[in-house]
Formats: structure tokens, sequence, C-alpha cells
């Protein structure tokens, strides 16, 4: 038997079968010069190739909004200028100019820090292989011929690729390459099917028809593996799919307990790629949309134009759902390579989020600037994070209005009536809750800090990791608070902290009354699944009963 890890899983499930190996055909790269007499039919050519790929990619767009995206890049007016260019000055054919550029373009991306950006090369890849194929003439489906249910093994598969399978023959997909955000993880996430990126070697050690199995919640792969450990795994991937049955059967449903009360359920996000892959899932919305990861996987403030697009596309793909941007969040344990915070003694009690953008207008005014335009295109709100009093709302919405004033004089359109609402994190907020909620349209509850704050317990220690626990008393009825501060001024409170996707809590702080629940995309079904089962009267009972206790272990004793 052979056996491979995987370091880092973003899936979870079972699958046994036989291995189908997929070689996709290299592609041609050696090719004849044109002649200059050539030159217009060849740029014809290929922009008769763009033409019907970007028809084929429109037909695939119901399938994923992923192929909009290939058709935006297909069309893109640089890839079309270096073509023409190389096809005139080198006299190049249209695949050997296509070829040569969309090289350039996957280069550029794939030298960038951000692993968003790092896989829109990929996607570029994807492109221009679909370009070269028209060019050439040929269709060839490198599926073709598999009849019984199998693990797929490829070094790379493309949204192109797996729109071509029979998705009712793939049990898992096992890659060499590609990460969280690659188009095959979130499909495979979305239709529940394992899936491992990253198995490096498995391509040498495993023949076409091997018997297989997977653990992708492990991230284990198993080649030839012993009868009883067939058997083992079988037990294990049976009751794995009977859960993913029942979660899946909820799934179109509507969000509404037992007894008919409705619940909201939002994505958190960290780009545009994952507003994507979180659109495919029933959600009301991106309840947080992480800003500072674009400025973490940047290597300069990003600049107004920057933001701008990646909000307005997510934004457009949101339609109209909302996006809940929280302006940037750094200090504490992120930073910015090009951004030398002072050394402090205690970061998370610093210089960080709504304090630095207070103090640096150069910074915040452009972000504000960028998530007003962007909110001409869709049903964008405003976040600040780590609020701590009335006057840095105040403060932040003053810049607001003079970016707002701004845009007005510069003719640029902007949503003006956005709402803007803040995180409830710190200790201090949850004391002012009440006063807090007149100044802000909105409130999300962050657990990840506030469980730090008020137990003095920093949320990335190993040490006191047995501390840091959002059951305790103290965590649940700050929170228990803040909901009825927002509700007595006629506000809606949410909650984007990881707390909100542990199961068991969702109960709890759905009879406290909480109103939006946002976590990762993968975790809503769960949840969903789990509140609707749930008795809004019996889980306000429950909740009533829970915070009149004094210790974490009463508490637990009471979770239903
Ligand atoms: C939180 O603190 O709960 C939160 C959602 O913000 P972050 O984890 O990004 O600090
Ligand atoms: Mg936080």
């Amino acid at each position: 038997m052979k056996t491979w890890k995987v370091k880092k899983t973003y899936s979870r499930g079972y699958a046994l079968g036989p291995a189908r190996i997929i070689e996709k055909k290299e592609i041609r790269t050696v090719y004849d010069k044109i002649t200059g007499d050539n030159i217009t039919a060849e740029i014809k050519r290929f922009d008769e190739a763009v033409e019907e790929g970007c028809r084929e990619l429109m037909e695939l767009s119901g399938k994923s909004e992923i192929f909009a995206a290939h058709a935006a890049l297909a069309s893109d007016i640089a890839l079309r200028e270096g073509v023409e260019n190389k096809i005139k000055d080198k006299l190049m054919c249209a695949e050997e100019a296509l070829l040569e550029t969309s090289g350039e373009f996957v280069f550029i991306f794939e030298s960038m820090e951000d692993e968003y950006m790092r896989e829109r090369a990929a996607d570029m890849k994807d492109v221009c292989e679909r370009l070269l194929t028209i060019l050439s003439g040929e269709n060839e489906n490198p599926f073709e011929g598999i009849e019984e249910k199998s693990i797929i093994i490829a070094r790379e598969l493309t949204p192109s690729d797996t729109a071509k399978m029979n998705l009712k023959l793939v049990a898992g997909f096992v890659m060499e390459l590609g990460g969280a955000t690659s188009h095959v993880s979130i499909m495979a996430k979305n239709l529940g099917i394992p899936c491992l990126t990253g198995a490096e070697g498995v391509l040498k050690g495993v023949k076409d028809k091997d018997f297989i199995i997977m653990d992708a919640g492990a991230g284990e792969i198993f080649a030839e593996p012993s009868k009883d450990l067939i058997e083992e795994y079988e037990e294990k991937a049976g009751k794995w799919r009977e859960e993913e049955k029942r979660l899946r059967e909820s799934a179109g449903l509507p969000s509404l307990t037992k007894d008919g009360i409705r619940f909201e359920l939002c994505a958190n996000a960290g780009n545009p790629e994952e507003v994507r892959g979180a659109a495919e899932y029933e959600i009301d919305g991106i309840g947080l949309f992480r800003s500072e990861f674009l400025y973490m996987g940047s290597d300069h403030f990003p600049t107004e134009e920057e933001q701008f697009f990646a909000y307005k596309e997510a934004a457009c793909l949101l339609k109209d759902k909302e996006l809940t941007i929280r302006t940037l969040d750094i200090g504490g344990d992120k930073e910015l390579k090009y951004w030398q915070l002072p050394k402090e003694e205690n970061p998370f009690l610093g210089y960080r989020a709504i304090r630095i953008c207070l103090k640096e207008p150069d910074i915040f005014k452009p972000q504000l600037r960028a998530i007003l335009r962007a909110g001409a295109f869709g049903n964008v709100r405003i976040m600040y994070p780590m609020i701590t009093s009335v006057e840095e709302i105040r403060e932040a919405n003053k810049i607001l209005e003079q970016c707002k004033k701004e845009l007005e004089e510069e003719g640029i359109p902007y949503k003006k009536d956005i709402q803007t609402g803040i995180m409830i994190e710190t200790p201090a907020a949850v004391m002012i809750a009440e006063e807090l909620a007149k100044e802000a349209d909105f409130f999300s509850i962050g657990t990840n800090d506030l469980t730090q704050y008020f137990l003095a317990a920093d949320r990335g220690n190993e040490k006191v990791a047995e501390i840091y626990n959002s059951y305790h008393p103290s965590v649940l009825r700050a929170i228990a608070a803040t909901i009825r501060a927002a509700h007595k001024q006629g506000i809606k409170a949410g909650m984007c902290g990881e707390f909100a996707s542990d199961e068991k809590a969702a109960v709890l702080l759905l009879g406290m009354g909480l109103d939006e629940f946002s976590m990762s995309a993968g975790e809503i079904s769960r949840v969903k699944s789990r509140l609707r089962e749930t008795d809004y009267k019996e889980a306000k009972e429950t909740a009533d009963n829970i915070l009149s206790k004094g210790s974490v272990t009463e508490v637990i004793n009471c979770l239903i």
C-alpha cells in the first residue's frame, strides 16, 4: 500500500474507488512564422476565436460564475493588444502570439504574493487553452471513457475541464496543484465532493484504475489498501454520506426555524474570489468582507482604483444582496510588509484598525472613496472595526462625509445613503452599546476579539487556549446585552466571529435574538440545517436559562 499525506486540507469526506489519471495533451509550442501578407487574416482568426470562446463561456456561465470572468479575460483589451503586436511585429501566427502574451500575464499573476491573484494565473491558462483549442480546430475531451464512479487524479484541473466532465461519475478529486480558492476546490465543496489539492507526487505513484481511498478531512490518500482498511473506510464514508444528504436536503429550503422565525445567513470573505465562491451558496449576503487582505496581499497600499475594482467586482457578484465591507483592520497580528508599524509591547491593545485609520486620512480616505464608489453598483455597507467610543464613529463618519462631498464635486457616482455599522468586539463597546446603537446603522459582533478582550486571553496563544472560550458566561452575557441594546434602538445585530458557525452556539444565539449569522461559506449548510430543526421559543428558554449560569461547565451542560 502506498500513502500520501497532504499538509493543508480545505475539504471533508471520504471517497473510495478506482483512480482515473487525467493527462491532458500538451499544448503545441512550435509554430511556423507567417508572412506580412497574412497579418490581417491572422488577427481576424484570433478575433474570431475570441468571439467563439466568449460564446462558449457565456453558455457555460449558468454552470458557474467563473465562466463569465473567463469571458472577460478572453476579451481583455491588453491581451488583444499583446497578440496583435506580436502578429504584426514578430510575424507570429495567432497561436504563438496568444501563447506568448498569455504567458506574460501568467508570469505577472504567479509572481504576486496574494493567493487570490496567483490563482488568476490558472484562469489565464484555462482561457488560453480554450482559445488554442478553438484555433486548432481540435476538441478532445480527456474525461471520455470514464464509465464508473472514479477518483479523478490530475496535476491541475481548470474550470473548463470540470465543465466537460460528468460529475455524477466523480467520487473525489486529487490534484497535485491548487489551493483553497482554486475553482475545483470551490466547486467540489459546493457539490459535496471530497477534494485534495497540493498532493505532490501522487501522479508518480498511482496508476490508472488503482484502487484508492481518500480521507479529505485528514488529507490522506491510500493506494491499493488492505481489505480491512477498505471496510473501515466504507463504514466512515457511509456515515458521512448520510450526514451530507441531510445537510443538502435543507440547502434549498427557507431560513426559518421550526416555528417560522426567519434568520439571516451570510458569508465571510477576504477577496472577490471568495465572494464568488460564497455567492454559489444560498446566502443573504456577505456579512464581513475583510478588506485588509487586499492590503496584505499587495506590495503597496492598494490605490483607490485598485480597491474600487475589487469592491465593485464583489458588489456586482452579489447583485442586490448586501456586501458589508469592513474598513482596514491591521495591527494586532495583521501586518503590512510595506508599512512598518512601531514595535509595541501589546500590539492587540495598541495602534490598530480604526485607531490607525482615524490618524491616517491618507490611508483611510482612498478606502472610503473606493467603497462609496462601489456602492453605486450594489448593496454595499461600511463597517468600522475595533470601536470603543461614540467619538470614533462620529470621527469616521465625518471623514466619510468629506469623501462624499469630494466625489460629489468631482461628479463621480457613489452611494449617497450608504449604511455605516460597527463591529462590537471590545468590552467598552458592549458597555456603551445603547449609545453606539444611536450612531450606527447595524452591529456585528466579533467574538474572536471580544472573547480575547473579555477573558484577557490572547486568541493566538496556545498556552491560554483553554481560558479562551466564547462559552464563558461573561462573553455570553456581553453578546446578549449587545443584541438587546441594538434591538432597543431598532437596529439589527449580527455576528461575524467564529462563534456564529458553532452549531450549538448558533441555537443559543438564535435564542438570544441574533438577527444575522455570518461565517465561512462552507459552514453555512451545517448551521442552517441545525437552525431549521430548532424551535425558536425553546431556544429562547434555553438561552435565558444559560445566561443565568456562572461557569463554562454549567453552560456546556445546558446546551441543546
Ligand atoms: C472578530 O474579531 O470576531 C472578527 C470577526 O474579526 P477578525 O477575526 O478579523 O479580527
Ligand atoms: Mg476582530
